[in-house]
């Protein structure tokens, strides 16, 4: 039975750094859990930006979040892992030989602790007006998880962030049209962005807010209102993708008993937290010169596991490559 098991290493967030340290752990030959509080493996990557590029992972000259997510699983499975999804910890308690955790499912029985849950829960901003919920992930859209849901569509697009700006350049080719609404002139996203936004066939609508959204036969009737001024607008497009960024939730960390450093764990050179056998990895952990990136975990996530390992069996000789254990 789950609940009598005890686990060498349990990992508490299964986004891309939880993920890893996951397959590292295997690789090490840990008998190791992978617990996520979502129905899926991904973290930020895989549920806020899935078809963004990414540039700067180690030895990937470009990548799509979920492309990342996916090879990762795929890395994961290799060494089988139980994998625990849906299931979030609520509460971490030592004892003689471990720690126990709480969850909202069975209790876990873990003898080392490897914190990964990066910015905690997260959900995105809403749109601030009042609309027919029923709207919601049919024609109002908070996530864009395969471009291709929109081609030929007219597609709205709220917001003036970097990610906003990344989603009208990327469906512009795709769509029929797509249009920017922004309550500044001015846009938050990197310069180069912006200068191939303006150079592209975006409609941009600034400064205005969206001050109604009505099902219209199967369209969206988007009404906007100018700021500070009284012009109105109209849209009449196929859907509105709101990117208002997200919001995320780490307050349960401040009662796990662990010294923080603000909205992060406080760790050391490797990865421990103030309680022994408690190590926390990826966006979650803080220390001088943090990074808040994949790359970073991804090389926070095999220090910790050597730590882990290190502390369950100090005489151990530490193996350094995979090439010495991957078949
Ligand atoms: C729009 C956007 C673009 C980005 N672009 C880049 C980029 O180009 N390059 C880059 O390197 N980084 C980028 N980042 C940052 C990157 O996504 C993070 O650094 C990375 O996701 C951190 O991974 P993580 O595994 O530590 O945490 P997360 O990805 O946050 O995953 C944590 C996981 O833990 C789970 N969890 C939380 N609490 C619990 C609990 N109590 N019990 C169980 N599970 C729990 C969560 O559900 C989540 O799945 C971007 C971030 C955003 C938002």
């Amino acid at each position: 039975m789950m609940s009598e098991h005890t686990y060498e290493i349990t990992v508490i967030g299964g986004g891309p750094v939880g993920m890893f340290a996951a397959f590292y752990a295997g690789l090490r030959s840990a008998d190791v859990l992978l617990v996520e509080s979502l129905s899926a493996l991904g973290g930020q990557t895989g549920n806020l930006y899935p078809a963004k590029i990414l540039y700067d992972i180690g030895g990937m000259p470009g990548i799509s979040g979920q492309g990342l997510v996916d090879h990762l699983k795929e890395q994961v499975a290799h060494f089988k892992p139980t994998v625990q999804l849906s299931t979030a910890v609520t509460a971490i308690t030592p004892t003689e030989d471990g720690f126990t955790l709480t969850t909202t499912r069975e209790p876990i029985h873990t003898k080392a602790v490897i914190i990964a849950t990066g910015g905690g829960a997260f959900t995105p901003r809403r749109l601030a007006i009042d609309y027919d919920p029923a709207l919601d992930g049919s024609s109002v859209l908070y996530y864009v998880t395969n471009l291709e849901d929109f081609r030929d569509l007219d597609v709205a697009i709220a917001g003036g962030g970097d990610s906003a700006i990344d989603w009208a350049l990327a469906l512009e080719p795709i769509a029929h049209s797509v249009h920017l609404i922004h309550r500044r002139n001015q846009f938050r996203g990197l310069e180069s962005s912006v200068a191939d936004l303006k150079a592209s066939t975006v409609a941009l609508h600034t400064p205005y807010l969206i001050d109604a959204v009505n099902q219209n036969d199967a369209r969206l009737d988007i009404g906007l209102k100018e700021v500070r001024g009284d012009a109105t607008e109209r849209l009449d497009v196929d859907r509105l993708l709101v990117n208002y960024g997200f919001m995320s939730d780490n307050k349960q960390l401040r009662n796990w008993g662990l010294e923080l450093d603000g909205n992060a764990i406080a760790v050391d050179s490797q990865m421990a937290t103030s309680i022994p056998g408690i190590f926390a990895i990826g966006d979650v952990a803080s220390y001088p010169g943090k990074l808040k990136l994949i790359a970073s975990g991804f090389g926070e996530a095999p220090t910790a596991v050597a730590a882990a390992l290190a502390r369950l069996y100090p005489e151990r000789k530490q193996a350094l490559h995979s090439t010495q254990l991957y078949h």
